[in-house]
């Protein structure tokens, strides 16, 4: 499909598309769009900032345009990611829309909550937390919702929110369609998925858990103490927008502080932040009002600010899946970007796991050694499963 215009779409949503700048559709767009307005439910995976979210985004609205019965649920792992999915819903849907929405999250007031949930809202958009509350205090319904999204799914079915979203699927109806997407899918979620899907099709561009391939990287092996230098070398060198990840909130405060005091205008984005403090951090670095956002992982998902150039790992997330996403924040609709990922001594086992994610047919038995070349190794070589797509350049911090 060269253009959006071969989908058949209702003159609103077509309107909208055109105001929007998009023409052309991504290729998981160009395959997901279709079967999804034949009504299938899909598990749909593409690499980071390839535009999954108008994947889903323009059947469901094209739903609402044409069907004038039934709604539609979207859930997302984080508030922020709701709100700009949120956003590219307004937009598609057009100005001065009869339909309506409501954006549930927690850290908001309920007040507002509850008012755009009177106004029986066709399409909901919010995070499992809130949304709970409200099905159990009986503020929203759901028995109509024909239509449901889970983006990032891997994160949405995995251990921390599971409990959650079982609550959630029992206040759905058994009979509506299903649309899954998320650039990592590891093999048990995959399974896990089909619980909740009705003989889904299976739309992947590319290779999964991969990192996009415009991203040059970087990796600096360091000891802990020499970390905070090595980071004002590299913002020193490197200009535009940087995202820096730590591990802990507490960690990015007093980061975003101690820049501050040497000369970078920097923010922290954590989860103990008031919402509206977290709604001003994202505001400000979306404008450009400063340049080095530090964030937990909170920002590692779906987080989509074009004019981010450069990823700083500063330390190596939790979960070897992150570790995509977080590249993933740079290089969006197919702009360069590059990463850097500071590995120390002690992250030997946090690193083996994301060699053998992104490398899985590769022995990464040497990546603890100072020279270890990521997925490298001989049998690597051999079985040609290299699949870094470009070896991330490696150096000793000096
Ligand atoms: P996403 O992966 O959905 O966050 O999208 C990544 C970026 O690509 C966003 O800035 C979108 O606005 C942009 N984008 C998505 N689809 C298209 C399209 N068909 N044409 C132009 N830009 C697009």
């Amino acid at each position: 499909m060269k253009h959006f215009e071969g989908f058949g779409l209702s003159p609103v949503l077509a309107k909208s598309l055109a105001r929007m700048n998009y023409t052309t559709p991504t290729p998981i767009q160009a395959q997901a769009i279709p079967l999804a307005l034949e009504g299938h439910d899909i598990m749909g995976s593409a690499q980071t900032g390839t535009g999954k979210t108008a994947a889903f985004a323009v059947p469901l609205v094209e739903k609402l345009l044409t069907d004038p019965r039934g709604s539609a649920l979207v859930l997302t792992p984080t508030r922020e990611l709701g709100k700009q999915i949120m956003d590219i819903m307004q937009q598609l849907l057009g100005p001065k829309s009869p339909i309506k929405t409501a954006f549930i999250i927690g850290g908001e007031s309920m007040g507002k909550q509850l008012a755009q949930l009177r106004a029986r809202p066709r399409l909901i958009v919010g995070t499992p937390g809130r949304i709970n509350d409200h099905l159990q205090r009986g503020s929203m319904v759901l028995h109509d919702t024909h239509f449901l999204v889970l983006d990032e799914t891997d994160r949405m079915l995995d251990m921390g929110f599971a409990v959650q979203l079982e609550r959630i699927f029992k206040y759905l109806p058994e009979k509506r369609q299903t649309l899954m997407f998320s650039a990592t899918l590891p093999k048990n979620i995959l399974k896990l998925s089909e619980k909740y899907m009705n003989a889904p099709r299976r739309v992947s561009i590319g290779e999964t858990n991969v990192v996009a391939k415009n991203i040059k990287q970087d990796v600096v092996r360091i000891e802990q103490d020499k970390k905070y230098g090595e980071l004002m070398s590299q913002l020193h060198e490197r200009d535009g927008s940087v995202i820096v990840f730590v591990k802990t909130k507490y960690g990015a405060d007093r980061m975003a502080k101690n820049l501050r005091r040497d000369g970078f205008v920097s923010e922290a984005l954590h989860g103990d932040l008031r919402q509206n403090r977290r709604d001003k951090v994202m505001q400000n670095f979306r404008k450009k009002n400063f340049r080095v956002l530090i964030a937990t992982d909170l920002a590692a998902r779906g987080l989509d600010v074009p004019h981010i150039e450069h990823v700083i790992n500063y330390d190596l997330p939790q979960v070897a899946e992150d570790f995509i996403h977080r590249m993933g924040r740079t290089a969006r609709a197919g702009a360069q970007g590059s990463a850097i990922s500071f590995v120390s001594s002690q992250d030997g086992r946090k690193w083996h796991a994301i060699e053998r994610l992104l490398n899985p047919g590769a022995d990464s038995g040497r990546v603890d050694g100072p020279k270890g070349k990521p997925g490298n190794s001989k049998k690597s070589r051999k079985s040609g499963k290299r699949r870094f797509r470009k070896r991330p350049q490696e150096r000793l911090a000096a």
